[in-house]
């Protein structure tokens, strides 16, 4: 099994993302089509703390173009290029990164979950900071996207995630693998005969990333995925049993 590995070997040299090893992942500070520097602020669950959010406000006045908030739940800066260096220097002083485009985890989806919403089964914008402390530029062989709802009514569309998870009762959450949201051919994830404790999950989903990373590189040494291969690309050569295992494994340990 492949060891998981970060890409953190990146930086913005005032003029472009420029990076210390061989580029592994794409991040996100891109030239936008109208010439303004678009900056991706990770935000699991999509939540900012008001010092956070303060943060952001203090770099759109200084010359910010608009923030735009994307259907993954994270703040889009647009931003002169003369004022991007300047904005990295103010996410990093205060406490906040990047987020990934290409190349690894994006920034986890939740829903509001327990505590803030009535219906909620499991709690879900906690789990979602804890997921992303643990696989925030994990260096994978592409997008890779993870989603939480608290409750069956889904309101996160987990099931079109690459991990959806699904509040369930008494501490538990289904998973689904390999569903896909964008593109003409959106996909739902395969449900798993198997439910995941809360206490679990983290360790599940490294294991599902390590697993990935190892049946993606076999297959395409084989000449049999795609460039740019997603978690459904390696279950629809794969298939799905080998995941089943692995979470049933990681369930019981
Ligand atoms: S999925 Fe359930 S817990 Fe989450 S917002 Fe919707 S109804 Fe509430």
């Amino acid at each position: 099994m492949k060891q998981l590995s970060r890409t953190n070997t990146w930086s913005w040299n005032g003029e472009q993302v420029v990076f210390a090893e061989e580029k592994d992942a794409l991040w996100g500070i891109v030239e936008q089509a109208n010439g303004a520097w678009a900056i991706l602020v990770d935000a699991p669950g999509g939540v900012l703390t008001a010092e956070q959010f303060a943060v952001l406000s203090n770099i759109m006045a200084d010359g910010g173009v608009a923030v735009k908030f994307t259907r993954r739940q994270l703040p889009i800066l647009l931003v002169p290029k003369d004022k991007v260096t300047g904005a990295l220097e103010k996410l990093t002083a205060g406490g906040l990164k990047v987020a990934n485009v290409h190349g690894s985890v994006r920034n986890i989806v939740a829903c509001p979950g327990k505590g803030l919403c009535v219906h909620a089964r499991q709690e879900t914008l906690g789990l979602a900071k804890e997921i992303n402390d643990a696989v925030y530029g994990t260096k994978l062989p592409w997008d890779f996207k993870v989603g939480i709802s608290g409750c069956p009514r889904n309101c996160s569309a987990a099931l079109c995630q690459c991990i959806g998870l699904i509040g369930e009762p008494r501490g538990k959450f289904t998973i689904a693998l390999g569903g896909k949201e964008s593109g003409t051919t959106p996909l739902h994830g395969q449900v798993l005969p198997v439910k995941v404790p809360r206490e679990k999950v983290v360790p599940v989903i490294m294991r599902l990333l390590a697993l990935y990373m190892d049946l993606a590189a076999q297959l395409k040494a084989g000449g049999d995925l795609p460039e740019h291969s997603r978690l459904y690309h390696v279950i629809a050569k794969a298939g799905i049993d080998k995941f089943i295992t692995a979470v049933q494994e990681e369930v019981e340990a």
